[in-house]
Protein backbone atom coordinates (compact mmCIF):
# COMPACT_ATOMS: atom_id res chain seq x y z
CA UNK A 1 0.00 0.00 0.00
CA UNK A 2 0.99 3.56 -0.82
CA UNK A 3 1.77 6.01 1.99
CA UNK A 4 -0.93 8.74 2.03
CA UNK A 5 0.29 12.03 1.85
CA UNK A 6 -1.82 15.20 2.40
CA UNK A 7 -1.54 17.44 -0.65
CA UNK A 8 -3.77 20.79 0.05
CA UNK A 9 -4.96 22.43 -3.45
CA UNK A 10 -2.54 25.71 -2.41
CA UNK A 11 -1.26 26.00 0.82
CA UNK A 12 -0.25 29.69 1.76
CA UNK A 13 1.69 29.17 4.75
CA UNK A 14 3.66 27.05 3.02
CA UNK A 15 4.24 30.11 0.17
CA UNK A 16 5.14 33.00 2.59
CA UNK A 17 7.42 30.66 5.14
CA UNK A 18 10.58 30.89 2.80
CA UNK A 19 10.04 35.31 2.03
CA UNK A 20 8.20 35.83 5.71
CA UNK A 21 11.20 37.62 7.07
CA UNK A 22 11.36 40.32 4.15
CA UNK A 23 7.11 40.34 3.99
CA UNK A 24 7.39 41.67 7.84
CA UNK A 25 10.35 44.02 7.05
CA UNK A 26 8.34 45.16 4.26
CA UNK A 27 5.26 45.94 6.75
CA UNK A 28 7.16 47.32 9.76
CA UNK A 29 8.73 50.00 7.04
CA UNK A 30 5.08 51.10 5.91
CA UNK A 31 3.96 51.41 9.60
CA UNK A 32 7.06 53.27 10.62
CA UNK A 33 6.26 56.05 7.57
CA UNK A 34 2.36 55.83 7.68
CA UNK A 35 1.57 56.75 4.44
CA UNK A 36 -1.33 54.20 4.19
CA UNK A 37 -2.82 55.51 1.02
CA UNK A 38 -1.12 55.81 -2.12
CA UNK A 39 2.63 55.98 -0.56
CA UNK A 40 5.60 55.17 -2.73
CA UNK A 41 5.23 51.65 -2.40
CA UNK A 42 2.11 52.00 -4.40
CA UNK A 43 3.88 53.51 -7.67
CA UNK A 44 7.01 51.67 -7.21
CA UNK A 45 5.01 48.54 -7.63
CA UNK A 46 3.30 49.98 -10.18
CA UNK A 47 6.14 50.86 -12.57
CA UNK A 48 7.59 47.40 -11.73
CA UNK A 49 4.28 45.88 -12.86
CA UNK A 50 3.95 47.53 -16.08
CA UNK A 51 7.77 46.97 -16.68
CA UNK A 52 6.87 43.30 -16.20
CA UNK A 53 4.27 43.50 -19.10
CA UNK A 54 5.80 45.98 -21.38
CA UNK A 55 3.54 48.40 -20.92
CA UNK A 56 3.83 51.88 -20.32
CA UNK A 57 1.39 52.36 -17.63
CA UNK A 58 -0.23 50.47 -14.76
CA UNK A 59 -2.18 51.37 -11.99
CA UNK A 60 -3.14 49.70 -8.78
CA UNK A 61 -6.37 48.90 -7.45
CA UNK A 62 -8.97 47.05 -5.46
CA UNK A 63 -9.71 44.23 -6.53
CA UNK A 64 -9.42 42.38 -10.41
CA UNK A 65 -13.30 43.07 -10.49
CA UNK A 66 -12.59 46.50 -9.71
CA UNK A 67 -9.91 47.05 -12.72
CA UNK A 68 -12.19 45.36 -15.20
CA UNK A 69 -15.63 47.53 -13.93
CA UNK A 70 -13.21 50.57 -14.08
CA UNK A 71 -11.49 49.96 -17.61
CA UNK A 72 -15.32 49.80 -19.06
CA UNK A 73 -16.34 52.67 -17.69
CA UNK A 74 -13.19 54.13 -18.90
CA UNK A 75 -13.95 53.65 -22.42
CA UNK A 76 -17.83 55.27 -21.70
CA UNK A 77 -19.48 51.84 -22.16
CA UNK A 78 -22.99 51.35 -20.23
CA UNK A 79 -26.43 51.33 -20.50
CA UNK A 80 -27.59 50.09 -24.42
CA UNK A 81 -23.69 48.51 -25.25
CA UNK A 82 -22.68 45.10 -25.43
CA UNK A 83 -19.87 43.37 -24.36
CA UNK A 84 -18.54 40.04 -25.74
CA UNK A 85 -17.13 37.44 -23.49
CA UNK A 86 -17.19 33.80 -21.94
CA UNK A 87 -19.58 32.29 -19.62
CA UNK A 88 -16.54 29.66 -18.02
CA UNK A 89 -15.02 32.35 -16.14
CA UNK A 90 -15.45 33.87 -12.53
CA UNK A 91 -18.24 35.43 -12.45
CA UNK A 92 -16.33 38.98 -12.38
CA UNK A 93 -16.03 38.58 -16.32
CA UNK A 94 -19.04 38.94 -16.83
CA UNK A 95 -21.32 40.41 -13.55
CA UNK A 96 -18.49 43.73 -14.17
CA UNK A 97 -20.47 44.51 -17.65
CA UNK A 98 -23.50 44.22 -15.77
CA UNK A 99 -22.51 46.16 -13.15
CA UNK A 100 -21.92 49.48 -15.81
CA UNK A 101 -25.12 49.01 -17.03
CA UNK A 102 -24.22 47.03 -20.11
CA UNK A 103 -24.94 43.32 -21.49
CA UNK A 104 -22.75 40.23 -21.42
CA UNK A 105 -22.92 38.51 -24.70
CA UNK A 106 -21.39 34.82 -24.36
CA UNK A 107 -19.92 32.91 -26.96
CA UNK A 108 -18.48 29.78 -26.58
CA UNK A 109 -15.05 28.12 -26.22
CA UNK A 110 -12.91 25.95 -28.15
CA UNK A 111 -11.45 22.63 -26.63
CA UNK A 112 -8.35 24.67 -25.06
CA UNK A 113 -11.35 26.46 -22.71
CA UNK A 114 -10.55 29.46 -24.04
CA UNK A 115 -12.84 32.35 -26.80
CA UNK A 116 -13.87 30.74 -30.05
CA UNK A 117 -12.82 33.61 -31.99
CA UNK A 118 -14.46 31.79 -35.15
CA UNK A 119 -18.08 32.56 -33.39
CA UNK A 120 -17.58 35.94 -32.68
CA UNK A 121 -18.38 37.75 -35.34
CA UNK A 122 -21.93 36.21 -35.40
CA UNK A 123 -22.52 37.88 -31.99
CA UNK A 124 -21.21 40.92 -33.13
CA UNK A 125 -24.26 43.52 -33.27
CA UNK A 126 -24.40 47.20 -33.87
CA UNK A 127 -24.66 47.84 -30.14
CA UNK A 128 -21.38 45.55 -29.63
CA UNK A 129 -18.66 48.18 -28.17
CA UNK A 130 -15.87 45.32 -26.69
CA UNK A 131 -14.61 41.83 -26.45
CA UNK A 132 -13.73 40.72 -22.95
CA UNK A 133 -11.10 37.76 -23.80
CA UNK A 134 -10.18 35.57 -20.53
CA UNK A 135 -6.98 34.70 -20.21
CA UNK A 136 -8.38 31.22 -18.71
CA UNK A 137 -6.13 28.97 -16.23
CA UNK A 138 -2.71 31.48 -17.68
CA UNK A 139 -3.30 30.38 -20.79
CA UNK A 140 -3.65 33.06 -23.42
CA UNK A 141 -6.51 33.66 -25.34
CA UNK A 142 -6.13 34.04 -29.21
CA UNK A 143 -5.09 37.86 -29.47
CA UNK A 144 -4.26 37.48 -33.55
CA UNK A 145 -7.46 36.37 -34.38
CA UNK A 146 -9.39 38.68 -31.19
CA UNK A 147 -7.40 42.08 -32.37
CA UNK A 148 -8.20 41.21 -36.19
CA UNK A 149 -11.78 40.92 -35.62
CA UNK A 150 -11.59 43.91 -33.17
CA UNK A 151 -9.70 46.04 -35.60
CA UNK A 152 -11.96 45.05 -38.21
CA UNK A 153 -15.29 46.40 -36.08
CA UNK A 154 -13.87 48.85 -34.41
CA UNK A 155 -13.93 47.48 -30.73
CA UNK A 156 -12.38 47.82 -27.34
CA UNK A 157 -10.61 45.02 -25.85
CA UNK A 158 -10.30 44.75 -23.07
CA UNK A 159 -7.83 41.51 -21.25
CA UNK A 160 -9.52 39.52 -18.48
CA UNK A 161 -5.79 38.71 -17.18
CA UNK A 162 -7.11 38.36 -13.75
CA UNK A 163 -5.09 34.76 -14.10
CA UNK A 164 -2.12 35.00 -16.22
CA UNK A 165 0.32 37.56 -14.30
CA UNK A 166 3.59 37.00 -17.00
CA UNK A 167 1.33 34.74 -19.60
CA UNK A 168 3.23 35.42 -23.02
CA UNK A 169 1.40 35.26 -26.88
CA UNK A 170 3.49 35.25 -29.85
CA UNK A 171 6.29 36.93 -26.90
CA UNK A 172 4.40 39.51 -25.66
CA UNK A 173 3.18 39.78 -22.09
CA UNK A 174 -0.60 39.49 -21.48
CA UNK A 175 -2.31 42.70 -20.91
CA UNK A 176 -0.04 44.62 -23.69
CA UNK A 177 -2.15 43.94 -26.66
CA UNK A 178 -5.79 45.44 -25.67
CA UNK A 179 -6.77 48.92 -24.87
CA UNK A 180 -6.73 47.82 -20.73
CA UNK A 181 -5.36 44.63 -19.01
CA UNK A 182 -6.94 43.43 -15.94
CA UNK A 183 -5.03 41.50 -13.22
CA UNK A 184 -6.25 40.08 -9.82
CA UNK A 185 -3.48 40.21 -6.95
CA UNK A 186 -6.41 38.05 -5.02
CA UNK A 187 -4.71 35.61 -2.61
CA UNK A 188 -5.21 32.82 -4.99
CA UNK A 189 -3.58 34.13 -7.70
CA UNK A 190 0.41 33.21 -8.36
CA UNK A 191 1.42 37.07 -7.70
CA UNK A 192 -0.55 37.58 -4.93
CA UNK A 193 -1.73 39.74 -2.12
CA UNK A 194 -1.96 39.30 1.47
CA UNK A 195 -5.41 40.42 0.92
CA UNK A 196 -7.53 41.87 -2.20
CA UNK A 197 -5.59 43.88 -4.62
CA UNK A 198 -5.70 44.13 -8.36
CA UNK A 199 -3.99 46.34 -11.18
CA UNK A 200 -4.71 47.59 -14.88
CA UNK A 201 -2.02 48.12 -17.41
CA UNK A 202 -2.37 50.34 -20.46
CA UNK A 203 -0.29 51.94 -23.47
CA UNK A 204 -3.21 54.67 -23.69
CA UNK A 205 -2.41 57.68 -21.66
CA UNK A 206 -5.84 59.11 -21.81
CA UNK A 207 -7.03 55.30 -19.98
CA UNK A 208 -3.94 55.82 -17.76
CA UNK A 209 -5.15 58.96 -16.49
CA UNK A 210 -9.29 58.12 -16.29
CA UNK A 211 -8.20 55.15 -14.30
CA UNK A 212 -6.14 57.31 -11.81
CA UNK A 213 -9.21 59.65 -11.52
CA UNK A 214 -11.65 56.74 -11.26
CA UNK A 215 -9.69 54.80 -8.79
CA UNK A 216 -9.60 58.39 -6.44
CA UNK A 217 -13.37 59.22 -6.57
CA UNK A 218 -12.91 60.62 -9.45
CA UNK A 219 -10.43 63.41 -8.61
CA UNK A 220 -8.15 64.47 -11.08
CA UNK A 221 -6.36 67.15 -8.72
CA UNK A 222 -6.89 67.97 -5.39
CA UNK A 223 -10.46 69.67 -5.36
CA UNK A 224 -11.76 68.87 -8.32
CA UNK A 225 -13.92 65.54 -9.03
CA UNK A 226 -14.73 64.67 -12.62
CA UNK A 227 -16.00 61.68 -12.27
CA UNK A 228 -18.87 60.05 -10.04
CA UNK A 229 -17.01 56.75 -8.72
CA UNK A 230 -16.32 54.84 -5.55
CA UNK A 231 -12.51 54.45 -4.02
CA UNK A 232 -10.93 51.69 -5.44
CA UNK A 233 -6.69 52.27 -4.40
CA UNK A 234 -4.67 49.54 -3.91
CA UNK A 235 -3.48 49.92 -0.26
CA UNK A 236 0.48 50.65 0.48
CA UNK A 237 0.85 47.81 2.88
CA UNK A 238 -0.21 45.26 -0.30
CA UNK A 239 1.74 47.13 -2.34
CA UNK A 240 5.28 46.79 -0.38
CA UNK A 241 4.99 42.89 0.13
CA UNK A 242 4.04 43.02 -3.40
CA UNK A 243 7.33 44.15 -4.05
CA UNK A 244 8.73 41.99 -2.07
CA UNK A 245 6.85 39.06 -3.70
CA UNK A 246 7.45 40.37 -7.74
CA UNK A 247 11.36 39.36 -6.91
CA UNK A 248 9.90 35.48 -6.83
CA UNK A 249 7.58 35.72 -9.76
CA UNK A 250 9.77 34.30 -12.20
CA UNK A 251 11.10 31.09 -10.42
CA UNK A 252 7.39 30.55 -9.01
CA UNK A 253 6.04 30.55 -12.63
CA UNK A 254 8.55 28.42 -13.56
CA UNK A 255 8.08 26.29 -10.75
CA UNK A 256 3.96 25.77 -12.01
CA UNK A 257 5.37 25.50 -15.15
CA UNK A 258 7.55 22.20 -14.66
CA UNK A 259 4.39 21.32 -12.57
CA UNK A 260 1.67 21.30 -15.58
CA UNK A 261 4.30 19.82 -17.51
CA UNK A 262 4.86 17.01 -15.42
CA UNK A 263 1.35 16.46 -15.44
CA UNK A 264 1.07 16.96 -19.08
CA UNK A 265 3.56 13.72 -19.72
CA UNK A 266 2.22 11.47 -17.33
CA UNK A 267 -1.21 11.90 -17.77
CA UNK A 268 -1.71 12.75 -21.57
CA UNK A 269 -2.04 9.00 -22.36
CA UNK A 270 -4.75 8.16 -19.98
CA UNK A 271 -8.25 7.64 -21.88
CA UNK A 272 -10.01 9.01 -19.29
CA UNK A 273 -7.97 12.03 -18.85
CA UNK A 274 -7.72 15.19 -21.55
CA UNK A 275 -4.78 17.24 -20.52
CA UNK A 276 -4.26 21.00 -21.71
CA UNK A 277 -2.93 21.04 -25.10
CA UNK A 278 0.36 21.53 -25.51
CA UNK A 279 1.57 25.23 -26.02
CA UNK A 280 2.25 26.34 -29.12
CA UNK A 281 3.44 30.70 -29.88
CA UNK A 282 2.66 30.97 -26.12
CA UNK A 283 3.80 30.62 -22.84
CA UNK A 284 1.22 29.53 -20.06
CA UNK A 285 1.66 29.82 -16.69
CA UNK A 286 -1.07 28.05 -15.23
CA UNK A 287 -2.88 29.76 -12.45
CA UNK A 288 -5.12 26.22 -12.15
CA UNK A 289 -3.99 22.88 -13.97
CA UNK A 290 -7.56 22.03 -15.40
CA UNK A 291 -8.01 18.32 -16.40
CA UNK A 292 -11.06 16.79 -18.24
CA UNK A 293 -11.59 13.67 -16.33
CA UNK A 294 -14.57 10.63 -17.06
CA UNK A 295 -16.45 10.37 -13.71
CA UNK A 296 -14.99 13.74 -12.69
CA UNK A 297 -17.29 13.37 -9.33
CA UNK A 298 -16.42 10.12 -8.57
CA UNK A 299 -12.69 11.14 -9.35
CA UNK A 300 -12.72 14.24 -7.20
CA UNK A 301 -13.94 12.05 -4.41
CA UNK A 302 -12.12 9.29 -4.45
CA UNK A 303 -8.88 12.20 -4.43
CA UNK A 304 -10.61 13.77 -1.54
CA UNK A 305 -10.32 10.53 0.59
CA UNK A 306 -6.60 9.80 -0.15
CA UNK A 307 -5.91 13.66 1.08
CA UNK A 308 -5.73 15.51 -2.39
CA UNK A 309 -7.29 18.75 -2.83
CA UNK A 310 -8.58 19.72 -5.89
CA UNK A 311 -11.90 22.05 -7.04
CA UNK A 312 -13.85 22.43 -10.15
CA UNK A 313 -13.62 25.62 -12.40
CA UNK A 314 -16.45 25.95 -12.49
CA UNK A 315 -19.59 23.71 -11.74
CA UNK A 316 -22.57 26.23 -12.92
CA UNK A 317 -21.28 28.23 -16.19
CA UNK A 318 -22.36 32.39 -15.90
CA UNK A 319 -24.48 31.84 -18.28
CA UNK A 320 -27.18 29.21 -15.89
CA UNK A 321 -26.37 31.13 -12.79
CA UNK A 322 -29.83 32.47 -11.21
CA UNK A 323 -28.57 36.10 -11.66
CA UNK A 324 -28.63 35.54 -15.17
CA UNK A 325 -31.50 34.22 -16.07
CA UNK A 326 -32.81 37.27 -17.55
CA UNK A 327 -30.16 37.33 -20.39
CA UNK A 328 -32.31 34.56 -22.25
CA UNK A 329 -29.69 31.79 -22.47
CA UNK A 330 -30.66 28.53 -21.37
CA UNK A 331 -29.16 24.98 -21.02
CA UNK A 332 -27.80 24.00 -24.76
CA UNK A 333 -26.90 27.48 -25.67
CA UNK A 334 -22.83 27.07 -25.11
CA UNK A 335 -22.69 23.47 -25.79
CA UNK A 336 -18.75 23.07 -24.77
CA UNK A 337 -18.43 25.22 -21.81
CA UNK A 338 -21.51 23.28 -20.38
CA UNK A 339 -19.40 20.11 -21.20
CA UNK A 340 -16.64 21.36 -19.49
CA UNK A 341 -18.39 22.55 -16.73
CA UNK A 342 -19.08 18.69 -15.91
CA UNK A 343 -15.56 17.43 -16.70
CA UNK A 344 -13.25 19.32 -15.22
CA UNK A 345 -11.27 19.21 -12.64
CA UNK A 346 -8.35 21.51 -11.45
CA UNK A 347 -5.53 19.74 -9.65
CA UNK A 348 -2.92 21.08 -7.23
CA UNK A 349 -0.29 22.80 -9.20
CA UNK A 350 1.23 24.82 -6.73
CA UNK A 351 4.94 25.88 -6.85
CA UNK A 352 5.35 24.77 -3.41
CA UNK A 353 4.34 21.16 -4.30
CA UNK A 354 7.57 18.51 -4.37
CA UNK A 355 8.24 15.70 -6.66
CA UNK A 356 6.74 12.83 -4.71
CA UNK A 357 3.87 14.92 -4.63
CA UNK A 358 2.99 15.28 -8.14
CA UNK A 359 3.72 11.43 -8.15
CA UNK A 360 1.36 10.93 -5.63
CA UNK A 361 -1.42 12.50 -7.73
CA UNK A 362 -0.96 11.13 -10.71
CA UNK A 363 -0.54 7.75 -9.16
CA UNK A 364 -3.58 7.77 -7.25
CA UNK A 365 -5.49 8.93 -10.57
CA UNK A 366 -4.17 6.16 -12.19
CA UNK A 367 -5.16 4.24 -9.52
CA UNK A 368 -8.42 5.29 -9.53
CA UNK A 369 -9.00 4.28 -13.18
CA UNK A 370 -7.38 0.94 -12.59
CA UNK A 371 -4.78 1.01 -14.99
C1 LIG B 1 -9.94 36.16 -9.80
C2 LIG B 1 -10.60 36.56 -11.05
C3 LIG B 1 -11.24 37.80 -11.21
C4 LIG B 1 -11.55 38.73 -10.08
O1 LIG B 1 -10.50 39.14 -9.34
P1 LIG B 1 -10.72 39.69 -7.84
O2 LIG B 1 -9.39 40.29 -7.52
O3 LIG B 1 -11.07 38.52 -6.99
O4 LIG B 1 -11.80 40.71 -7.87
C5 LIG B 1 -11.73 38.14 -12.47
N1 LIG B 1 -11.61 37.31 -13.51
C6 LIG B 1 -11.03 36.11 -13.39
C7 LIG B 1 -10.92 35.24 -14.60
C8 LIG B 1 -10.53 35.69 -12.17
O5 LIG B 1 -9.97 34.47 -12.06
Amino acid sequence: MRCLMNIPYVDLAEQHAPIKERLLEAVSNVLDHGKFVLGDEVAEFEHRFAQLCGVSYAVGLNSGTDALILALRALDIGPGDEVITVANSFVSSASCIVQVGAKPVFVDVREDYLIDPGLMEDAITRQTKAILPVHWTGRPADMAAIGAIAKRHKLAVIEDSAQAVSAEYAGHKVGSFGDAGCFSLHPLKTLNSCGDGGILTTNNKEMYEKILALRDNGFHQRHECIYWNNNSRLDTIHAAMLLVKLDYLEAWTEARRANAHFYQENLHHLAQVQVPPVEENMRAVYHTFIIQADRRDELQAFLAKREIGTKVHYAVPIHLQPMASNLGYTKGSLPITEQLSRRVLSLPVSQTLQPAMLEYVVNTIKDFYQI
